[in-house]
């Protein structure tokens, strides 16, 4: 897996990128949980679980039909007080979130694949481009030389490019309309 912490970072990002006014605690918090829980499953391991399950790390909760569940849920919960945008945009944004955790994921260069499909098609699918160095499980490992390794590669690859996002989008939509028309 990539790191929850850069998980994390990216769906801060995407929020930021996203939001078009100061959004409550409750929809940071959605955004952080919906980025980091697809990870749940590790928790399988402990159980006998195996990783080629579909329950299985990088199974089920890695797809895109979970995604489509949980942000469903996550509107379910409500987004009142969710600013400009329609509970289908938010539902989008929280659906882009929690798939792109397996994006991510699929672009590591350890572990098995993202079953995107489960569990419709179990088949566990790379990227065939893959800089992201895979992340220890335990957070033992994440305070190693292979975790710091693990931060300064996602640095690169997804911190550097998600800040880029956040100030080319932000920055945009500080251009009067006008401007952009002539
Ligand atoms: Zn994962």
């Amino acid at each position: 897996m990539a790191s929850a912490v850069t998980h994390a970072f990216f769906s801060l990002a995407l929020g930021k990128a996203f939001a078009r006014e100061e959004m409550p605690w409750r929809f940071w918090i959605f955004a952080i949980g919906c980025s980091v829980l697809p990870d749940i499953d590790v928790v399988g391991f402990s159980f006998g679980m195996q990783y080629g399950d579909i329950f299985g790390h990088r199974g089920f909760f890695h797809s895109l039909f979970f995604a489509f569940l949980l942000s469903m849920s996550v509107i379910g919960l409500g987004c009142k007080g969710y600013g400009k945008f329609s509970r289908p945009w938010w539902g989008l944004f929280f659906f882009l979130l929690t798939s792109a955790h397996g994006v991510l994921d699929a672009l590591t260069d350890g572990g098995w694949g993202v079953a995107f499909f489960s569990p419709f098609d179990t088949t566990r699918y790379f990227f065939p481009w893959r800089p992201l160095k895979i992340s220890p499980l335990g957070l033992e490992g994440f305070f190693s030389p292979w975790g710091r390794e693990v931060i300064l590669c996602e640095m690169i690859w997804v911190w550097a490019p998600s800040i880029l996002l956040v100030a080319v989008v932000r920055g945009g939509r500080k251009i009067p309309c006008q401007r952009l028309l002539r």
